[in-house]
């Protein structure tokens, strides 16, 4: 049977728009997507009408996500018509076809084959693959000095809130070797900066026992040190997020107080009482991470320590939350996201205890914030008059931005460089810091 020729085509090459939605895991995936749509022949375009198709990588996580992601659903079939949604709400797919039934086809996370068979049925390649027209580090969304590296799929732990496991499966570690040689690749092509996430970093390797695998001359285990230790031989920034606060993650530490893996940790505690903590099926002796976050900034005094939290959790007493606050201070973390309850569709969460009052959790967040902000504002002082490596997102025609180590890409502050000669994107820049606001650092470059 001929394939129906696709709307809008010319002849040439097929044309795909992509929204891609949600996290930087959801961002990796839509590259992996892009990456192999190029190499078939397909081209990339920058608006939904006249492309052949359009793919948009939702985020289910949410239901703000949910929501942000059904509209961008009705735009796409508005403007375009043809549509493949994949991504996390791929996974129900009934929530999308009652609102959209007319939606081409949808897959589930991490369904790369199922999304490229839509494609080929919507929009057939019409050339032979051109694979030596992608570079071989892939296509990615992220600016070409950073990259994200995902280094596993799924999680295994239960957190009462989440569904993300329900979603995307439990732990899949990629190989060590495997993953070793997609950062090379990256390092090579000129990423400065490997961001390493996954649903739960820390776990890395368990669902394979660890495995070594060939990376170069030797044998290197899927073990949340020996990568990071690995990965730190490559000559980039490594930065490590989403780590579940393990007892082995005091392991990594060494490591980043001698310059292998950037002194910065994204751990999410979500709470700090104990009751809570255990509602949330989280490891619940906080009393302990204060002493082991102490012991982290003796060996590493410039470890910079991120975290969320979640505030409003069914159940959640006034008393709890005061605990909460006032581990906050004991804690002073430099950089602090907090997010209010939602009863996200399927969470255990939603019927463990009494739901705690819209206006309650409002007037929790913004408390929450009032009393990190401080502390925030109090850490990132620290650093005026010091010197900090900055890399470069960019230049303007006086000022250029960029981040210190401290300072992941999307997520935290900035660092505003003023420098008597231009400043190139992807430059790593010392600079002596001057001033600071709330989340951002002003300073003059000193060395290049
Ligand atoms: S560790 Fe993260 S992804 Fe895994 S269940 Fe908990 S919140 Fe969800």
């Amino acid at each position: 049977m001929t394939p129906e020729k696709p709307t809008g085509s010319t002849g040439a090459a097929p044309k795909i728009s992509f929204v891609s939605l949600g996290c930087p895991k959801a961002l990796v995936d839509s590259e992996r997507i892009i990456t192999r749509l190029r190499a078939e022949g397909y081209e990339l375009s920058r608006e939904h009408k006249g492309a052949d198709l359009v793919i948009v990588n939702t985020c289910g996580f949410l239901d703000s996500a949910k929501a942000e992601s059904l509209e961008a659903i009705g735009n796409a079939l508005s403007q375009n018509g043809k549509v493949v949604v994949t991504g996390c709400m791929g996974a129900e797919p009934e929530n999308i076809t009652a609102q959209y039934p007319n939606v081409f086809a949808i897959t589930g996370p991490q369904q790369y084959e199922s999304v490229l068979d839509a494609v080929h049925r919507a929009a057939p390649p019409q050339h032979d693959p051109f694979l030596d027209l992608v570079p071989p580090e892939g296509i990615k969304l992220t600016p070409r000095h950073y990259a994200y590296l995902k280094i596993s799929e799924g999680c295994n732990n239960r957190c009462t809130f989440c569904i993300i496991p329900k979603l995307r499966g439990d732990l899949v570690s990629r190989p060590a070797g495997d993953v070793l040689r997609e950062a090379e690749r990256l390092v090579t092509a000129g990423v400065k900066e490997l961001l390493v996430i996954s649903q739960d970093t820390s776990a890395y390797g368990v669902d394979i026992k660890y495995a070594a695998s060939t990376w170069k001359d030797r044998e290197v285990r899927a073990r949340f040190l020996d990568l990071s230790r690995e990965l730190g031989t490559l000559g980039a920034w490594v930065r490590l997020h989403y780590v579940y606060p393990y007892p082995h993650v005091d392991e990594v530490i060494p490591l980043m107080a001698d310059g292998h893996v950037l002194p910065y940790l994204d751990i999410p505690f979500q709470h700090a009482a104990p009751d809570v903590l255990r509602r949330m099926k989280r490891p619940a002796a906080q009393e302990k991470t204060l002493h082991r976050i102490a012991r982290w900034r003796e060996i590493c005094p410039d470890l910079t320590l991120r975290s969320t939290f979640i505030v409003g959790f069914p159940g959640e007493t006034e008393a709890d939350f005061q605990l909460l606050l006032d581990w906050l201070d004991e804690a002073a973390l430099d950089r602090v996201g907090c997010f209010r309850y939602e009863p996200v569709k399927g969470a255990v969460s939603n019927d463990l205890a009494e739901a705690v009052p819209k206006d309650v959790i409002e007037d929790r967040w913004h408390r929450f914030m009032a009393r990190q902000q401080a502390i925030s504002a109090r850490r990132i002082k620290r650093k005026i008059g010091t010197r900090q490596h900055v890399i470069i997102d960019e230049v303007g025609p006086t000022v250029a931005k960029g981040r210190s180590k401290g300072d992941a890409p999307e997520i935290d502050g900035s660092v505003y460089v003023s420098s008597r000669r231009p400043l190139r994107v992807g430059e790593i820049a010392t600079v002596k810091i001057e001033r600071a606001d709330a989340y951002d650092l002003h300073g003059t470059a000193v060395g290049f």
